[in-house]
Formats: C-alpha cells, structure tokens, sequence
C-alpha cells in the first residue's frame, strides 16, 4: 500500500502542483456562508474590487447547505429592532422570490419568545447569488483555501485548489468568513481555548420532512411538545429532546433541528462519520414523528441538509475577546459595529437538554469592531461564529441575524482600510477611522445605538 503526501510548501514551490494564476485584489472573503456572502457584497459596494472564495457551488454555510431555514432574533423582546441593513434586504430579496414568511413570533421549546423569519433555503441561493453578482463580487466557487503565506503581521498570498489548478490570491485585506477560520489557522494566528468544563457545541443534521398537518402540529401545547420530547429522547428515538422545526414557507413540510453530534468538526474523519451518523439520527427522528406526533402521522423524509450543521470550531483571538457578562450585564463598546438581542443558547455536547439564558425584555448588546481584528495581524479581519468571543458570548453571536450584521460591518470596514491606504503599502485595518464606519453603517440601515 503506498502513501499519498503533500505539503503546502511542496504546493508553493511548485514541485508537485504549479500556481496557475496570480489575482491580485482589494479585498478576499474567505468563506461564503451569510458572514461572508454579506461581508463581499458591502465591500464591493464600497468600491473595492473583491473576490469570494468558497468550497462549494453555491453560497449560505450553514444557512443553505446546514438547511438551518430560520433566521432568528431580529428585535428585543419588547420589539426594539437590533438587526438591519444588509441582512434585512437578504430576507426582502427572499420574500420576492417567494422563500420568506413573514417575520413572525414564535415560542421555543424553553417556553421563550422569538421573533424568527422561516425561509426556503434553496431559493436563498438564488437571493445570494443575486446579490454577489448585482454588486460585482468576483466568485470563486468550488474553490478550497489551502494555505497562507504571511509574512510578520501582513498575510500576503492565500493559496485555493480550485478545478483550474492552485490559484494564488494576493489580498490587500483578508476576511475570513469560513466559520472553521480556516485561512487564519493556516496563517498561524492564535485562538481561543474552551474552558475545562465546556465542550464544543454538537452538530445537528438537518431534514426536511412532510407533508405535516401544521393545524395541528402547531397548536400541540407546549406541555404535550415537552412530553413527546422526552419520550421520543428516552426511547432513543430522538438524540435531541426536541421537536423544533421551521415550516418551509411554499409547502407543508418542515425543517426539523432534533438530530445531535458532538464532534470537533475540523477533524476530518470525526466530520465524515457525522454526517453518516446524522443521516441514521434523522431517519429514526423521522420514523418517530410519523408514528407519534399530532400532524405528522402522514409524512415521510424529504431531504438531508447537504452537510451537518456546524454551530462552533475555531473561535480566533482578538484585540478584544466577547464575554458572556458583557452580553448579560450589556456593556457599551464605543467602537460597536452590531448589536444582538439572541439569548446565550448552549446545546449540551452530550445528553438532551440545552444552557439558555433569557434576556430582559427590552435587552439587547453590542459587539465592539475590536472583535473581528484578528491579535497578531493587521491586514485581516473575521466575521461569523468564529469571532473573537467566549464559548458563552458565541453561544448567542453566532445566530445568521447577527453574523450578518458583522459581515456588513467587517466588508464596510476591509474597504474603508483600503481605500484609506496608498496603493503598494501594507494596509493595517486599526487605521479604520471606527466613527467613520458607524456613519457609513447607518446610513446603510444597520442598527446600532
Ligand atoms: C443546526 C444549526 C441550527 C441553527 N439554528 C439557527 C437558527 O435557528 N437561526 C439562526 O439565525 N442561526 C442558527 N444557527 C447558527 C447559524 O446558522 C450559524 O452560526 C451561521 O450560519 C454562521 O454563518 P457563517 O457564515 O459564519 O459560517 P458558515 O455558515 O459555517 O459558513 C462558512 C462558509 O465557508 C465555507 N468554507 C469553510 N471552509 C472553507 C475552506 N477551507 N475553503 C473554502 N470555503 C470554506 C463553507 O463551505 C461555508 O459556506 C444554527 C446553526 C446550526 C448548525
């Protein structure tokens, strides 16, 4: 049996796969989930040119490919708008076509309010792809970041296999919006370790299920959704003690977030068994619904998520690290470029239950730009679920409200750095005059204080 090995640096040198082309470029998203998708469209709209690279033929992340199919959390309780801007016009584009229900408030399993918006993740693609070609975002798709050359603080070159060979970028700011944080990792950046006690948020394959009577699903009380819950976990049915599902808006099937997988997702081999694992998970859920719950009795798995939804990998150091007491106890950053009203929602790693922790009525907290400026770098930023926050603080962050308003805000400012920095000279991101980019945030319907 032979080994197969390379290196990057065998890639670099060219000695096993020669660098097709050069790009040079203003601005490299690194990951086209919503973070990132967002992130490319608000810098190109400011005028820089940019280039989207991502794994897959499609944009989302979790939003299309994890089929996670709501976007939770747009107010406070007490309806005090905390999300805007650029994450709004997805969820308007989306109504056009047809794929979002009106925003609506619903009750989670915990007995909590929420105001969510159900949304058909195929036609999100659509809605994204539309948005990425309207603004003149360069796509790079089925394209995997490979590697980084940095050289002291400045990354210089990203290295992506695509079908066309290794293609060398030369960002003068790289976002890394890949949820894992992959091109910083490969950068040698620092990151965050979890306390003793937490583990990494599980992962949940995602399945489409109907048709479902929602007379009659919906109107199970919360008690009889609690019990079912229980049975169904305690049979061993149901990996999760839930039966959260997000109606897809044209049909009567469901998107159903029950299954659960504790695994660190950047091992490779622990994230394929996964994906097997969360098939076999969603199959027996399904079995279970069909034979137990009010509505269901008719019908059958539709569809998996193309891939298990990823909550939490790598979370990068930042100039300022996001804790929990500064959600609970909301502390004012005057440098915030986002807010966020969504609960601090740990899913247990292992067992069924779930770490919640309701906000005030009226609560809402804010997220400094300090967070997205990677520590030991300067011409990078990073938006999404792996910004420089705590297990705890990312537990409520990482929602696509809010990873969408940090993307605008991280494109917004990727611009703002370039455009302030005379060509041939290393850009430094700190530069970023943070009142400037508030301005320009509001002025584009963000919501800040
Ligand atoms: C099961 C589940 C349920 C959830 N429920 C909700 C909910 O109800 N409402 C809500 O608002 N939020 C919910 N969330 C949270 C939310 O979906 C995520 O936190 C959010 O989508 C993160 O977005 P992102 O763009 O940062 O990352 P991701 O969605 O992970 O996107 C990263 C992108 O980078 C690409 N990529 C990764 N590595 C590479 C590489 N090396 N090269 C090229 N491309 C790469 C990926 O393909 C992907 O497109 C849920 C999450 C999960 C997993």
């Amino acid at each position: 049996m032979s080994t197969l090995t390379s290196s990057p640096d065998a890639l670099r040198a060219g000695t096993q796969v020669a660098v097709k082309q050069i790009l040079p470029i203003d601005v490299l998203v690194c990951g086209g989930g919503v973070a990132g998708t967002v992130a490319a469209v608000a810098a190109a709209r400011a005028g820089a040119s940019v280039l989207l690279v991502e794994r897959y033929g499609f944009l989302g992340g979790n939003a299309t490919a994890g089929a996670v199919a709501q976007f939770n959390s747009w107010t406070t309780a007490s309806g005090r708008k905390v999300v805007g801007g650029l994450a709004d016009e997805v969820v308007a584009r989306l109504a056009a076509y047809g794929g979002a229900a009106p925003h609506e408030s619903f009750v989670m399993s915990t007995g909590h309010h929420m105001d969510r918006v159900p949304y058909a993740p195929e036609l999100l693609k659509l809605v994204l792809d539309d948005m990425v070609r309207e603004a003149g975002v360069q796509p790079l798709l089925h394209a995997q970041m490979l590697d980084v050359r940095r050289a002291g603080r400045q990354v210089q070159a990203v290295f992506v296999l695509t079908k066309s060979g290794v293609m060398q970028i030369e960002p003068r700011v790289l976002i890394d919006t890949s949820g894992d944080i992959d091109a910083l990792h490969r950068a040698g950046a620092r990151f965050l370790e979890l306390d003793e006690q937490d583990s990494l948020q599980p992962a949940t394959m995602m399945f489409r299920f109907g048709p479902i009577d929602f007379a009659q699903f919906s109107a199970m009380p919360l008690a009889q959704m609690q019990a079912l819950s229980q049975q169904g976990y305690a049979s061993g049915a149901l990996a999760r003690a839930a039966l959260h599902a997000s109606r897809d808006p044209d049909s009567n099937d469901g998107w159903f977030n029950i299954s659960r997988l504790a695994l660190d997702a950047t091992d490779a081999l622990a994230l394929g068994q996964a994906e097997m694992e969360g098939r076999q998970q969603a199959w027996r859920a399904a079995e279970f619904l069909r034979q137990h719950v009010p509505g269901c009795a008719d019908g059958r798995l539709r569809a998996f998520a193309t891939q298990v939804g990823i909550r939490e990998t790598r979370r990068v150091a930042g100039d300022h690290v996001l804790t929990a007491p500064e959600l609970l106890a909301p502390q004012h950053f005057d440098d915030h470029i986002a807010l966020g009203a969504y609960p601090i929602d740990i899913h247990a790693a292992q067992g069924s239950g779930l770490v919640y922790e309701a906000l005030g009525d009226d609560h809402f907290y804010q997220i400094p730009y300090r967070s997205i400026v990677p520590e030991s770098l300067d011409n990078t930023l990073v938006a999404g679920r792996g910004i420089s926050a705590t297990h705890a603080a990312l537990a409520a962050i990482r929602v696509m409200t809010i990873s969408m308003a940090v993307g605008h805000a991280s494109g917004l400012a990727a611009a703002l750095a370039v455009q302030g920095t005379p060509c041939g000279t290393p850009v430094d991101v700190r530069s970023v005059a943070v009142g400037s980019l508030q301005q320009r945030l509001r002025e584009q319907g963000a919501c800040l204080v």
